[in-house]
């Protein structure tokens, strides 16, 4: 069986690893990889960006691929699951129409309201009916944000109504481009955060392990927001009560609720979620992939067979399936270039990763590529170091021996990557 992996950062890098466990995969491709797809036994880079549908298409149909598997969420907004069934190539994640659950705020918004599933109060604006004065009606801190894609850049917690009022008009005034052109005007939810991803093909539901995430860049969740700097699985937040809660409330409301509306969802998808102090599970956005860093531990700890879980999701036999997992406790700690999430520099050439290669657990590579036969930086988030443990405690261990192992000039992570684990283990 030969295996496509369209992607290039450290969820791709383990979603590739873990197909090529299967017995029944002989070669996984990687479009484009990085220099840890590289150098992975089964794993072969391809020269073709994520977003390019039609150079992807084609390589797959050539080829003769039989199970694509779509990391990021570009091409999946853009249709590429559409292109591929249209020409008979299995590929898993959402139609296009599905997939715009991530791809607008507003729709996913509307869409929430119109299932009843809890979510923050909003309302959506555009330039021609902005509505300072409703700005200024709602309690601080106020969330802003812009309806498209926006690579990270398209949420603003806003800590005074001018602040507001000034950042909604600078993203409808075209600062984010055509993501901007919409923007949802939010209430500020408390709580703790959490990542809940399922494997879905209709009304059919496979939850994956839980997990939990820090998107904050510094220690103690300070600092700006990143596209996450670690995670650990499981998340003991996630009682069987609360899980049966998020399942009851938001996974099959949304599933049900996407097949009415027209839309199955086949794919991974990922509830963003608030779990307010009364344990309510808001949801604070869907993606309509995994997540990144969640998948880097979840994929560690999986034991089942993960292209045949996909084959079951397309072929509607994904009630009948069920996945396995390490009891153990995974935690992956990102190591990101100096500077990121603003600006950071490329080419710095990594030290220890042959040294790293000894120990337990396992380096996850995101934005490295290869310099004469050497990895070398190349993008904000460098490397996921994930290690494994009887405890929380023990994972964070491990991983961090791993960070200590490796060093470029200017890395930057933080040092407490699982503290809310810690603090229930206590
Ligand atoms: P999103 O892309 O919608 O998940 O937003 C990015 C991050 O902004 C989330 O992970 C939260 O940390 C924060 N955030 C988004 N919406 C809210 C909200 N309504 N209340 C509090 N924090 C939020």
């Amino acid at each position: 069986m030969k295996v496509l992996v369209v992607g290039g950062g450290g969820r791709e890098h383990a979603l590739a690893w873990k197909c090529a466990q299967s017995p029944r995969v002989e070669q996984v491709w990687v479009a484009p990889g990085n220099a840890g797809t590289a150098l992975e036994p089964k794993l072969q880079n391809l020269a073709v960006a994520a977003d390019d549908v039609g150079a992807l298409l084609a390589f797959a149909a050539a080829e003769a691929i039989d199970l694509t598997i779509i990391g990021p969420e570009a091409p999946l907004v853009m249709g590429i699951v559409d292109r591929f069934a249209a020409a008979g190539l299995r590929c898993f994640g959402p139609l296009r129409a599905a997939a715009r659950l991530e791809g607008s705020k507003a729709y996913a918004k509307d869409f929430l309201r119109r299932h009843s599933i809890p979510t923050a109060g909003y309302r959506r604006f555009s330039k021609a009916d902005f509505d300072a004065d409703y700005v200024l009606a709602q309690r601080l801190p106020i969330v802003l944000k812009a309806d498209g894609l926006a690579a990270g850049k398209g949420v603003l917690i806003c800590a005074s109504h001018a602040e507001a009022i000034a950042a909604s008009e600078h993203m409808l005034g075209g600062a984010l481009g055509a993501a901007g052109e919409t923007i949802v005007v939010e209430e500020f939810l408390a709580g703790e955060e959490v990542s809940f991803i399922v494997m879905a093909s209709g009304r059919q539901v496979l939850p994956l392990a839980t997990s939990q995430d820090h998107k904050r860049r510094d220690d103690g969740d300070a600092g700006p927001n990143t596209g996450g700097m670690g995670a650990y699985s499981p998340a003991p937040i996630v009682t069987p009560a609360l899980h049966a809660r998020i399942m009851s409330e938001v996974i099959e409301p949304a599933l049900r609720g996407l097949q009415a509306d027209g839309n199955p969802y086949t794919g991974f998808l990922y509830a963003g979620l608030m779990i307010a102090p009364d344990g309510t599970p808001n949801v604070l956005e869907f993606n309509c992939r995994c997540g990144d860093p969640e998948t880097q531990p979840l994929m560690l700890r999986l034991s089942s067979d993960l292209p045949a879980l996909c084959e079951a999701a397309l072929d509607g036999r994904l009630a009948g399936a069920s996945a396995r997992w390490d009891p153990r406790a995974a935690l992956g700690v990102v190591m990101a270039a100096g500077g990121y999430p603003g600006h950071y520099r490329s080419g710095d050439a990594i030290e220890g990763l042959d040294a790293a290669a000894t120990l337990p657990g396992k380096v996850f590579h995101a934005g490295t590529r290869l310099e004469g036969g050497r990895a070398v930086t190349n993008g904000g988030r460098v490397l996921c170091a994930v290690g494994l443990g009887d405890t929380v405690r023990d994972a964070q261990r491990q991983a961090y021996d791993l960070v200590h192992a490796i060093h470029w000039n200017r890395v930057q992570y933080r040092r407490d990557i699982g503290h809310r684990a810690l603090a229930r283990e206590r």
